[in-house]
């Protein structure tokens, strides 16, 4: 951040008073311009032992699988973001049962969430930031071209959770993975 999006004066990186870190504040007005993480929201989106997944037609990660997700909007809740999400990149809908796993990546300031939910009757088809939509049967998932690690191990769990018949909620702080550059 270069200039004050308040008054359009130089910022400059500095500690506030009362702050324990630096911040990009004005020079002229004072605003403090805080950086936090993004929210990432999703669906994972099961019918029988088939999970959505759709192929990704931008950057990052082009051409690999994820489950439908993406930045979190003003002005709605993280499991509507999912739902939207859901139907944006795979145009499916579905009933969410709740938050399933949480992911926190401090190494690039983001916070994925992943809700379960069931899809309905099965009609899906690409939306313009997928190159592919498909339904992949529990045994048969495309683990070595998957996009994101937090779909990964979302995947792992609902494998495993499924095998258990009981889906708790986890949080786990992830680590940079160079498996997924
Ligand atoms: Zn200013």
């Amino acid at each position: 951040m270069n200039y004050c999006s308040q008054c359009a004066a130089p910022v400059a990186l500095r500690i506030p008073e009362g702050d324990d870190r630096p911040r990009h504040q004005c020079q002229t007005c004072g605003q403090v311009h805080y950086q936090n993480p993004r929210i990432i929201t999703g669906a994972l989106l099961t019918t029988g032992d088939q999970v959505l997944l759709c192929r990704r037609a931008i950057a990052p990660r082009q051409g690999y699988w994820t489950l439908p997700a993406g930045f979190m909007e003003n002005g709605e809740g993280a499991d509507a973001g999912a739902l939207r999400e859901s139907w944006e990149e795979a145009r499916a809908q579905g009933t969410l049962d709740g938050l399933y796993t949480a992911f926190s990546l401090p190494h690039i300031n983001q916070l994925y969430l992943f809700f379960r939910g069931t899809l309905d009757p099965v009609a899906y088809a690409a939306g313009p930031e997928s190159e592919a939509v498909a339904l992949y049967a529990a045994d048969a998932l495309p683990w070595d071209a998957l996009a994101f690690r937090a779909v990964e191990k979302t995947l792992r769990y609902w494998l495993e959770d499924r095998r258990a018949g009981a889906f708790p909620t986890r949080h786990e702080t992830l680590e940079a993975d160079p498996r997924f550059r």
